[in-house]
Protein backbone atom coordinates (compact mmCIF):
# COMPACT_ATOMS: atom_id res chain seq x y z
CA UNK A 1 0.00 0.00 0.00
CA UNK A 2 1.36 3.79 -0.94
CA UNK A 3 1.51 6.80 0.87
CA UNK A 4 -0.21 9.62 -1.02
CA UNK A 5 -0.09 12.86 -0.52
CA UNK A 6 -3.31 14.94 -0.90
CA UNK A 7 -2.83 19.06 -1.36
CA UNK A 8 -6.92 20.46 -1.56
CA UNK A 9 -9.32 19.03 0.27
CA UNK A 10 -12.36 20.72 -1.04
CA UNK A 11 -15.89 19.67 -2.78
CA UNK A 12 -13.80 17.00 -5.24
CA UNK A 13 -10.54 16.06 -3.08
CA UNK A 14 -12.36 15.38 -0.32
CA UNK A 15 -14.29 11.92 -1.64
CA UNK A 16 -11.45 11.54 -3.81
CA UNK A 17 -8.83 11.09 -0.65
CA UNK A 18 -11.23 9.07 1.18
CA UNK A 19 -11.60 6.19 -1.56
CA UNK A 20 -7.40 6.53 -1.50
CA UNK A 21 -8.18 5.65 2.64
CA UNK A 22 -10.76 3.23 1.56
CA UNK A 23 -8.32 1.61 -0.95
CA UNK A 24 -5.80 0.94 1.98
CA UNK A 25 -3.76 3.69 1.30
CA UNK A 26 -2.05 5.82 3.74
CA UNK A 27 -3.53 9.57 2.75
CA UNK A 28 -1.78 12.87 4.09
CA UNK A 29 -4.01 16.02 3.86
CA UNK A 30 -3.54 19.47 3.66
CA UNK A 31 -6.02 22.24 3.23
CA UNK A 32 -6.32 26.07 3.98
CA UNK A 33 -9.60 25.81 5.12
CA UNK A 34 -10.28 23.83 8.73
CA UNK A 35 -13.87 22.82 7.45
CA UNK A 36 -12.24 21.01 4.67
CA UNK A 37 -9.66 19.22 6.75
CA UNK A 38 -12.11 18.30 9.50
CA UNK A 39 -14.47 16.58 7.21
CA UNK A 40 -11.43 14.88 5.06
CA UNK A 41 -10.27 13.59 8.50
CA UNK A 42 -14.04 11.96 9.51
CA UNK A 43 -13.24 9.96 6.30
CA UNK A 44 -9.72 8.80 7.49
CA UNK A 45 -6.91 11.43 5.71
CA UNK A 46 -4.40 12.03 7.72
CA UNK A 47 -4.08 15.86 8.35
CA UNK A 48 -0.91 17.24 7.80
CA UNK A 49 0.22 21.04 8.81
CA UNK A 50 2.73 21.40 5.58
CA UNK A 51 3.07 20.19 2.24
CA UNK A 52 6.81 18.93 3.16
CA UNK A 53 4.73 16.91 6.07
CA UNK A 54 2.77 15.24 3.41
CA UNK A 55 5.79 14.87 1.18
CA UNK A 56 7.82 13.20 3.49
CA UNK A 57 8.04 9.22 1.67
CA UNK A 58 5.33 9.70 0.20
CA UNK A 59 5.05 7.45 -3.56
CA UNK A 60 2.56 9.93 -4.86
CA UNK A 61 1.20 13.76 -4.63
CA UNK A 62 -2.20 14.86 -5.96
CA UNK A 63 -3.42 18.16 -5.98
CA UNK A 64 -6.68 19.26 -6.71
CA UNK A 65 -6.98 23.47 -6.52
CA UNK A 66 -9.26 25.70 -7.49
CA UNK A 67 -7.26 28.09 -10.06
CA UNK A 68 -4.09 27.87 -11.79
CA UNK A 69 -2.29 30.45 -9.82
CA UNK A 70 -3.53 27.59 -6.89
CA UNK A 71 -1.69 25.22 -8.50
CA UNK A 72 1.71 27.56 -9.28
CA UNK A 73 1.65 28.54 -5.84
CA UNK A 74 1.45 25.25 -4.01
CA UNK A 75 3.85 23.58 -6.66
CA UNK A 76 6.70 26.13 -7.07
CA UNK A 77 6.63 28.49 -3.79
CA UNK A 78 9.84 27.97 -1.50
CA UNK A 79 7.69 25.67 0.52
CA UNK A 80 5.73 24.03 -2.03
CA UNK A 81 6.01 20.33 -3.78
CA UNK A 82 8.75 21.10 -5.88
CA UNK A 83 10.84 21.79 -3.27
CA UNK A 84 9.93 19.06 -1.24
CA UNK A 85 9.12 16.52 -3.73
CA UNK A 86 11.74 13.11 -4.03
CA UNK A 87 12.24 11.73 -7.67
CA UNK A 88 10.15 8.44 -6.85
CA UNK A 89 6.82 10.73 -5.82
CA UNK A 90 4.39 11.01 -8.68
CA UNK A 91 3.19 14.30 -8.91
CA UNK A 92 -0.15 14.15 -10.08
CA UNK A 93 -2.50 17.77 -10.93
CA UNK A 94 -6.12 16.78 -11.32
CA UNK A 95 -7.37 20.81 -11.04
CA UNK A 96 -8.57 22.26 -14.18
CA UNK A 97 -6.39 24.50 -15.32
CA UNK A 98 -4.62 26.40 -18.59
CA UNK A 99 -2.61 24.83 -21.08
CA UNK A 100 0.31 27.23 -20.57
CA UNK A 101 -0.06 26.38 -16.52
CA UNK A 102 0.11 22.39 -17.34
CA UNK A 103 3.15 22.95 -19.19
CA UNK A 104 4.27 25.12 -16.65
CA UNK A 105 4.47 22.34 -13.87
CA UNK A 106 6.07 19.81 -16.59
CA UNK A 107 8.61 21.94 -17.30
CA UNK A 108 9.39 22.49 -13.97
CA UNK A 109 9.07 18.94 -12.83
CA UNK A 110 11.72 17.75 -15.63
CA UNK A 111 13.65 20.58 -14.68
CA UNK A 112 13.88 18.96 -11.29
CA UNK A 113 13.96 15.32 -12.61
CA UNK A 114 10.58 15.00 -10.97
CA UNK A 115 7.59 13.11 -12.47
CA UNK A 116 4.67 15.16 -13.65
CA UNK A 117 1.46 13.96 -14.89
CA UNK A 118 -1.54 16.27 -15.74
CA UNK A 119 -4.68 14.21 -14.30
CA UNK A 120 -7.71 16.23 -14.59
CA UNK A 121 -10.91 14.74 -14.07
CA UNK A 122 -14.65 15.07 -15.29
CA UNK A 123 -17.77 13.58 -13.25
CA UNK A 124 -18.43 16.46 -10.87
CA UNK A 125 -19.02 15.49 -6.81
CA UNK A 126 -21.36 12.99 -7.69
CA UNK A 127 -18.98 10.96 -9.67
CA UNK A 128 -16.08 12.18 -7.13
CA UNK A 129 -18.68 9.94 -4.65
CA UNK A 130 -19.41 7.25 -6.53
CA UNK A 131 -15.55 6.61 -7.82
CA UNK A 132 -16.53 6.78 -10.82
CA UNK A 133 -14.35 9.84 -12.43
CA UNK A 134 -13.20 10.15 -15.82
CA UNK A 135 -9.61 10.74 -15.51
CA UNK A 136 -7.41 12.72 -18.62
CA UNK A 137 -4.25 11.94 -17.87
CA UNK A 138 -0.94 13.46 -19.85
CA UNK A 139 2.81 13.42 -19.78
CA UNK A 140 5.49 10.49 -20.24
CA UNK A 141 3.78 6.80 -21.02
CA UNK A 142 5.87 5.58 -18.05
CA UNK A 143 4.92 8.16 -15.56
CA UNK A 144 1.29 7.85 -17.48
CA UNK A 145 1.20 4.25 -16.41
CA UNK A 146 2.21 4.68 -12.73
CA UNK A 147 -0.49 7.22 -12.99
CA UNK A 148 -3.01 4.92 -14.14
CA UNK A 149 -2.24 2.82 -10.95
CA UNK A 150 -2.68 5.67 -8.56
CA UNK A 151 -6.08 6.80 -9.66
CA UNK A 152 -7.50 3.70 -10.10
CA UNK A 153 -9.92 3.63 -7.15
CA UNK A 154 -11.13 7.31 -7.60
CA UNK A 155 -11.84 6.14 -10.86
CA UNK A 156 -14.39 4.91 -13.66
CA UNK A 157 -12.31 5.43 -16.54
CA UNK A 158 -9.12 6.88 -17.10
CA UNK A 159 -7.71 8.19 -20.53
CA UNK A 160 -4.20 8.48 -21.32
CA UNK A 161 -4.47 11.42 -23.77
CA UNK A 162 -1.07 11.86 -25.08
CA UNK A 163 2.34 13.98 -24.30
CA UNK A 164 2.21 16.82 -21.95
CA UNK A 165 -0.52 18.79 -21.51
CA UNK A 166 -3.01 16.58 -23.22
CA UNK A 167 -5.12 15.77 -20.34
CA UNK A 168 -5.88 19.18 -19.84
CA UNK A 169 -6.56 20.05 -23.54
CA UNK A 170 -9.54 17.57 -23.46
CA UNK A 171 -10.57 18.63 -20.37
CA UNK A 172 -10.86 22.02 -21.58
CA UNK A 173 -12.84 20.89 -24.30
CA UNK A 174 -15.14 18.42 -22.77
CA UNK A 175 -16.21 20.92 -20.43
CA UNK A 176 -16.93 24.22 -22.90
CA UNK A 177 -19.22 21.20 -24.33
CA UNK A 178 -20.63 20.52 -20.81
CA UNK A 179 -21.87 24.52 -20.32
CA UNK A 180 -23.26 24.73 -23.95
CA UNK A 181 -24.90 21.49 -22.77
CA UNK A 182 -26.15 23.65 -19.41
CA UNK A 183 -27.10 26.16 -21.45
CA UNK A 184 -29.21 24.00 -23.66
CA UNK A 185 -31.11 22.40 -19.80
CA UNK A 186 -31.46 26.05 -18.63
CA UNK A 187 -33.58 27.15 -21.42
CA UNK A 188 -35.34 23.60 -21.80
CA UNK A 189 -36.21 23.18 -18.28
CA UNK A 190 -37.48 26.94 -18.28
CA UNK A 191 -39.51 26.45 -21.91
CA UNK A 192 -40.76 23.28 -20.09
CA UNK A 193 -42.08 24.74 -16.72
CA UNK A 194 -43.69 27.64 -18.90
CA UNK A 195 -46.02 25.59 -21.25
CA UNK A 196 -46.79 23.34 -18.50
CA UNK A 197 -45.35 20.35 -18.66
CA UNK A 198 -44.31 18.58 -15.35
CA UNK A 199 -40.71 18.97 -15.07
CA UNK A 200 -40.19 15.02 -14.05
CA UNK A 201 -42.26 14.05 -17.16
CA UNK A 202 -40.69 15.82 -19.66
CA UNK A 203 -37.07 15.18 -17.68
CA UNK A 204 -38.14 11.43 -18.16
CA UNK A 205 -38.88 12.19 -21.78
CA UNK A 206 -35.54 14.11 -22.54
CA UNK A 207 -33.41 10.95 -20.54
CA UNK A 208 -34.34 8.87 -23.26
CA UNK A 209 -34.55 10.75 -26.22
CA UNK A 210 -32.57 13.00 -28.28
CA UNK A 211 -32.32 16.04 -25.89
CA UNK A 212 -30.27 14.04 -23.36
CA UNK A 213 -27.07 15.19 -22.06
CA UNK A 214 -24.87 14.62 -18.70
CA UNK A 215 -26.31 17.75 -17.16
CA UNK A 216 -29.84 16.82 -18.11
CA UNK A 217 -29.48 13.99 -16.16
CA UNK A 218 -27.22 15.37 -13.41
CA UNK A 219 -27.71 18.95 -13.17
CA UNK A 220 -31.35 19.37 -14.01
CA UNK A 221 -32.27 22.86 -12.58
CA UNK A 222 -35.45 22.58 -11.14
CA UNK A 223 -36.33 21.29 -7.58
CA UNK A 224 -37.40 17.50 -6.84
CA UNK A 225 -36.32 16.35 -10.14
CA UNK A 226 -32.47 15.15 -9.70
CA UNK A 227 -31.46 13.90 -6.84
CA UNK A 228 -28.20 15.34 -6.22
CA UNK A 229 -28.97 18.26 -8.22
CA UNK A 230 -28.11 22.04 -7.05
CA UNK A 231 -31.90 23.12 -7.28
CA UNK A 232 -32.78 21.08 -4.26
CA UNK A 233 -30.88 23.23 -2.16
CA UNK A 234 -31.04 26.68 -3.42
CA UNK A 235 -28.47 26.27 -5.74
CA UNK A 236 -25.61 25.49 -3.01
CA UNK A 237 -22.95 24.86 -5.21
CA UNK A 238 -22.02 21.40 -6.40
CA UNK A 239 -19.84 23.26 -9.00
CA UNK A 240 -19.84 26.51 -8.34
CA UNK A 241 -19.94 29.52 -10.94
CA UNK A 242 -16.80 30.87 -10.35
CA UNK A 243 -14.98 27.60 -11.36
CA UNK A 244 -17.57 27.29 -14.20
CA UNK A 245 -16.09 30.51 -15.56
CA UNK A 246 -12.89 29.85 -15.11
CA UNK A 247 -13.06 26.49 -17.10
CA UNK A 248 -15.23 28.61 -19.81
CA UNK A 249 -12.94 31.46 -19.87
CA UNK A 250 -9.59 28.75 -20.14
CA UNK A 251 -11.80 27.25 -23.24
CA UNK A 252 -12.92 30.94 -24.74
CA UNK A 253 -9.04 31.84 -24.35
CA UNK A 254 -7.97 28.56 -26.04
CA UNK A 255 -10.28 29.70 -28.84
CA UNK A 256 -8.79 32.94 -29.42
CA UNK A 257 -5.23 31.07 -29.34
CA UNK A 258 -6.35 28.95 -32.03
CA UNK A 259 -8.56 30.80 -34.06
CA UNK A 260 -11.55 28.67 -33.42
CA UNK A 261 -15.04 30.23 -33.43
CA UNK A 262 -16.85 29.48 -30.55
CA UNK A 263 -20.05 31.39 -30.29
CA UNK A 264 -22.14 29.60 -27.77
CA UNK A 265 -18.99 28.61 -25.27
CA UNK A 266 -18.67 32.87 -25.16
CA UNK A 267 -22.50 33.23 -24.53
CA UNK A 268 -22.23 30.22 -21.85
CA UNK A 269 -19.50 32.95 -20.29
CA UNK A 270 -21.48 35.85 -20.60
CA UNK A 271 -24.16 34.41 -18.55
CA UNK A 272 -21.36 32.89 -15.67
CA UNK A 273 -19.81 36.67 -15.92
CA UNK A 274 -23.08 38.31 -15.09
CA UNK A 275 -23.85 35.93 -11.91
CA UNK A 276 -20.12 36.58 -10.84
CA UNK A 277 -20.76 40.19 -11.18
CA UNK A 278 -24.26 39.78 -9.26
CA UNK A 279 -21.98 38.52 -6.20
CA UNK A 280 -23.37 35.09 -6.65
CA UNK A 281 -19.81 33.27 -7.90
CA UNK A 282 -20.12 31.07 -5.31
CA UNK A 283 -23.64 29.69 -6.10
CA UNK A 284 -24.23 26.50 -8.41
CA UNK A 285 -22.90 27.06 -12.30
CA UNK A 286 -26.87 25.90 -13.19
CA UNK A 287 -28.60 28.93 -11.70
CA UNK A 288 -27.63 30.32 -15.24
CA UNK A 289 -31.40 29.05 -15.75
CA UNK A 290 -32.45 32.18 -14.18
CA UNK A 291 -31.52 33.96 -17.59
CA UNK A 292 -33.91 32.04 -19.33
CA UNK A 293 -37.01 32.40 -17.05
CA UNK A 294 -39.76 34.94 -18.02
CA UNK A 295 -39.00 37.48 -15.06
CA UNK A 296 -35.91 36.16 -13.77
CA UNK A 297 -37.09 34.31 -10.83
CA UNK A 298 -35.82 30.59 -10.35
CA UNK A 299 -38.11 28.05 -8.96
CA UNK A 300 -36.01 26.54 -6.15
CA UNK A 301 -34.02 29.73 -5.70
CA UNK A 302 -34.86 31.84 -2.82
CA UNK A 303 -32.26 34.73 -3.16
CA UNK A 304 -33.38 35.59 0.73
CA UNK A 305 -32.04 32.14 1.74
CA UNK A 306 -28.53 33.29 1.05
CA UNK A 307 -29.02 36.47 2.58
CA UNK A 308 -30.48 34.77 5.73
CA UNK A 309 -26.96 32.91 5.66
CA UNK A 310 -25.02 35.18 5.66
CA UNK A 311 -26.18 37.31 8.81
P1 LIG B 1 -12.97 23.56 -3.98
O1 LIG B 1 -12.79 25.03 -3.98
O2 LIG B 1 -14.15 22.95 -3.31
O3 LIG B 1 -11.67 22.86 -3.33
C1 LIG B 1 -10.37 23.34 -3.47
C2 LIG B 1 -9.68 23.23 -2.12
O4 LIG B 1 -8.33 23.69 -2.26
C3 LIG B 1 -10.34 24.12 -1.04
O5 LIG B 1 -10.70 23.32 0.08
C4 LIG B 1 -9.25 25.14 -0.70
O6 LIG B 1 -9.25 25.52 0.68
C5 LIG B 1 -8.00 24.36 -1.06
N1 LIG B 1 -6.84 25.21 -1.27
C6 LIG B 1 -6.74 26.37 -1.96
N2 LIG B 1 -5.48 26.84 -1.94
C7 LIG B 1 -4.77 25.96 -1.19
C8 LIG B 1 -3.42 25.88 -0.79
N3 LIG B 1 -2.54 26.85 -1.13
N4 LIG B 1 -3.02 24.85 -0.03
C9 LIG B 1 -3.90 23.89 0.34
N5 LIG B 1 -5.20 23.89 -0.01
C10 LIG B 1 -5.62 24.91 -0.76
O7 LIG B 1 -12.87 23.12 -5.51
P2 LIG B 1 -13.37 21.72 -6.12
O8 LIG B 1 -14.77 21.85 -6.60
O9 LIG B 1 -13.00 20.61 -5.21
O10 LIG B 1 -12.45 21.69 -7.43
C11 LIG B 1 -11.07 21.42 -7.37
C12 LIG B 1 -10.52 21.40 -8.78
O11 LIG B 1 -11.17 20.34 -9.51
C13 LIG B 1 -10.78 22.69 -9.56
O12 LIG B 1 -9.67 22.98 -10.38
C14 LIG B 1 -12.01 22.36 -10.38
O13 LIG B 1 -12.09 23.15 -11.56
C15 LIG B 1 -11.80 20.89 -10.67
N6 LIG B 1 -13.04 20.15 -10.89
C16 LIG B 1 -14.13 20.36 -10.09
C17 LIG B 1 -15.31 19.64 -10.34
C18 LIG B 1 -16.56 19.85 -9.49
O14 LIG B 1 -17.63 19.35 -9.88
N7 LIG B 1 -16.48 20.52 -8.34
C19 LIG B 1 -15.33 18.70 -11.38
C20 LIG B 1 -14.19 18.47 -12.13
C21 LIG B 1 -13.05 19.21 -11.88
Amino acid sequence: MAIIAFIGLGHMGQPMSAHLVAAGHTVRGVDLDASATQAAAARGVQIVPTIAAALDGADAAITSLPKPEHVRGVYGRPDGIFAHAASSTLLLDTSTVDVETSQWCHREAEARQLSFVDAPISGGTTGAEAHTLTFMLGGRPGDVDRAREVVGPMAGNVIACGAAGAGIAAKLVNNMMLFINVLAVSEGSQLAEQLGLDAHVFWDVARVSSGDSWALRTWYPVPGVVDKAAANNNFDATFSVDLARKDCGLAVQAGDETGVQLPAARLALTQLDTLVAEGLGAKDCTLVARFASPDGTLRGYDPARDAAASH
